[in-house]
């Protein structure tokens, strides 16, 4: 059974809250923060409702889950305090994702800043076995995110990720996180050849040694080297690509995770897509929504035909527009999404529904094959 869930937040009631929020979304499974990303203040891992989080996943048939690094953590940083902070706040956060019973906590490999991408992955390594080494009697394996390649972050490439692991002692407890948004971003044609870039995986890293799959639409063309998430289906990756992947034999065993942007037009009241989004991956959107949701699909659907909108098209010119007319973009920067959201309203096409409700109906609209 494929289980896709999200990123969920972790705050008050630690792993319950996390277990709720993702049940409110339909997951089968979800990622958090073991605290904040930006610092190291942590709860006692103890006082964080772990049990009463077990329950509730238990009760909703959630399976593995998975903890995220903070991005703090920089063990490709050649500043002794910096790697020093890294190895050992790492060690900590594997501590307290072995409490909670997870198996896999997902690290940025690092960046290397002011030196060069072969002294990153050294350093990178010489961290790595230094945290291994000091938790050895965890269960906890690290699972290296593939990255975008924006700015001078390491594993833009498989042969990144694999020259890391080859210069680890002992690499049993390394396992890799593939983020769709930074491979596409990183240059591999998941959308056309997944089937070769997953060849190219197992022959360059392993596939035994995939853990996570982030699934995240990209705002950016293939080998932007960006790293700027969308919502599925409304990014150069697509809905038919991002299904294909989520069902493909290689991958489908693996919890995956949805790190895609909140969105609405008032900053404060932004809200997730999840919901619509883990059930169009899964063909469960009648399941989930109800048959209304799918009238109200065939409404939305009827009123683009009328305006002559191609929703592929549609999601590729905007984006195309934004990156290359900076003069357009500065008069009218809104993304493709939010400018279906606006036609839809100003025509009154579902004028009953919130604005989270209608933009959830846009990701399916924008989620369905042909006209
Ligand atoms: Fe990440
Ligand atoms: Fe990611
Ligand atoms: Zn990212």
């Amino acid at each position: 059974m494929v289980k896709i869930g999200s990123h969920v937040s972790f705050s008050n009631k630690g792993l319950l809250n996390a277990a709720n929020e993702a049940a409110g979304y339909g997951s089968g499974t979800f990622m958090f923060y073991t605290g904040a990303p930006q610092n190291t203040r942590r709860k006692p891992i103890e006082e964080q409702f772990i049990e009463e989080g077990k329950a509730v996943m238990a009760e909703h048939d959630m399976g593995e889950i998975v903890v995220h690094a903070p991005y703090i953590i920089n063990l490709g940083s050649y500043k002794s305090n910096t790697f020093q902070l890294a190895v050992d706040f790492l060690q900590e956060e594997i501590r307290r994702t072995d409490y909670v019973g997870v198996r896999n906590i997902v690290l940025h490999p690092g960046a290397y800043t002011d030196k060069d991408a072969e002294f990153g992955i050294a350093r990178i390594a010489e961290g790595l076995n230094e945290v291994l080494a000091g938790t050895d009697s965890s269960g906890v394996s690290i699972a290296l995110e593939t990255m975008a390649g924006k700015g001078t972050e390491i594993g833009r490439s498989f042969e990144e990720i694999a020259a890391i692991m080859d210069k680890v002692e002992d690499n049993s407890r390394l396992t890799v996180c593939f983020d769709t948004c930074h491979v596409h971003d990183a240059g591999y044609d998941i959308i056309d050849d997944f089937d070769g870039v997953i060849e190219q995986f197992d022959r360059i890293v392993g596939l035994d040694r995939l853990a996570v799959l982030h699934l995240n639409d990209s705002k950016n063309p293939r080998g932007a080297g960006k790293d700027r998430h969308a919502p599925v289906g409304s990014g150069w990756i697509g809905f038919d690509a991002m299904q294909r992947i989520v069902h493909h034999d290689a991958v489908k065993h693996v919890p995956m995770i949805l790190e895609t942007p909140w969105i609405g037009k008032d900053a404060k009241k932004q809200r997730p897509m999840y919901a619509a989004e883990i059930a169009l991956l899964l063909g469960e959107e009648e399941k989930r929504f109800g048959s209304a949701f799918l009238e109200d699909i065939e409404r939305l659907a009827h009123f683009f035909r009328k305006e002559e909108i191609d929703r592929r098209a549609y999601v590729l010119d905007t984006w195309t527009m934004l990156k290359s007319d900076a003069k357009a973009r500065k008069a009218d920067p809104r993304e493709p999404i939010e400018r279906l959201y606006d036609m839809a309203v100003e025509h009154r096409v579902l004028p009953d529904l919130s604005e989270e409700e209608l933009n959830h109906r846009l990701t399916a609209w924008l989620a369905r094959s042909g006209q």
